[in-house]
């Protein structure tokens, strides 16, 4: 193709690509920012956190960008970068009952790639955080209560691990180290990962990445991970197909119905993900071991 072509095609290509993003915007995406949405006492919406001080300087995102619209209190996760790369690792897992026990043995692993980190230079991503941290292995070994029940009072999040899910990794609550938004503020890969400083690999909010075919009860999402009170954390559909947000559920991020839980259905307290803040969970409903 001569040159003149090419450039065409090119300018053809990325108008089409222009459009199909306009197209996007269209649709809104904007979701509501979490910053702020902390908590001593359980509130829907927020999150019940046992650390109540977070340092202004706190290590994460270095900047922020057009996918940030602070003004309007909104951010729109189709226009953040991702971090590049498609790094593969060997993930173990393994879960098993015993004595009333869900024992969860792993490597911090995911099934899934990852992107590069420490972020490289070259990485559009960079500019808005660096991340410095390794993926590296972690000896993750959880003894869950299987058949868990409802505590008498909510307990808080702490930072760290809340969670584990079925791809390998660890899922933490919806805070960056600064108290605010993570999944809003902080650049992660195209499975919305990224490791902390001791390697830990993990996400804040749900991943294209988790395996959900809704083959629950009438389209109801299938098991995601597990909460470290031992309840199962669910995809972002309800019975009957529909998406669920933060305002459908309770405090914890949570409901009470029917779920598929070890090859039965069974109704019960679970947990849900959401597209929208706090993402995960807002507090245990359950005893989170220790
Ligand atoms: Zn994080
Ligand atoms: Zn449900």
């Amino acid at each position: 193709m001569p040159r003149t072509q090419i450039k065409a095609a090119n300018i053809l290509l990325a108008a089409i690509a222009f459009v199909a993003l306009s197209g996007g915007l269209a649709s809104a995406h904007d979701l509501p920012l979490g910053d702020g949405k902390v908590s001593t006492s359980a509130k829907q919406g927020y999150v019940l956190s046992c650390q109540t001080r977070f340092p202004a300087n706190a290590p994460g995102a270095q900047a922020s960008g057009a996918w940030l619209d602070d003004e309007a209190g909104t951010w729109d996760p189709d226009l953040k970068p991702v971090v590049d790369g498609a790094v593969n690792w060997p993930s173990q897992i393994t879960l098993s009952v015993e004595n009333g026990q869900r024992l969860v043995r792993a490597n911090g692993l995911p099934d899934h790639p990852t992107g590069t980190y420490p972020v490289s230079r070259s990485d559009d991503a960079y500019q808005y955080d660096r991340n410095p941290n390794t993926i590296t292995a972690q000896q993750v070994i959880l003894s869950l209560d299987a058949s868990p029940s409802l505590a008498n009072a909510p307990t808080c999040l702490p930072m760290g691990m809340i969670g584990f899910s079925l791809t390998g990794a660890a899922i933490y609550n919806a805070l960056d180290a600064g108290g605010d938004d993570a999944p809003a503020r902080e650049i992660q890969d195209s499975c919305n990962g990224h490791p902390e400083h001791s390697g830990e690999y993990h996400y804040h909010n749900y991943s294209s990445c988790f395996e959900d075919k809704q083959s629950g009860p009438q389209g109801h999402s299938d098991l995601i991970g597990y909460a470290l009170d031992g309840f199962g954390m669910y995809g972002t559909h309800d019975v009957g197909g529909d998406t669920l947000h933060t305002s459908d559920l309770d405090t914890c991020h949570g409901h009470v119905g029917p779920v598929e839980w070890d090859g039965k259905i069974v109704e019960m307290y679970h947990y849900h993900f959401t597209e929208d803040y706090p993402y995960t969970l807002g507090c245990f409903a359950g005893t989170p071991a220790r």
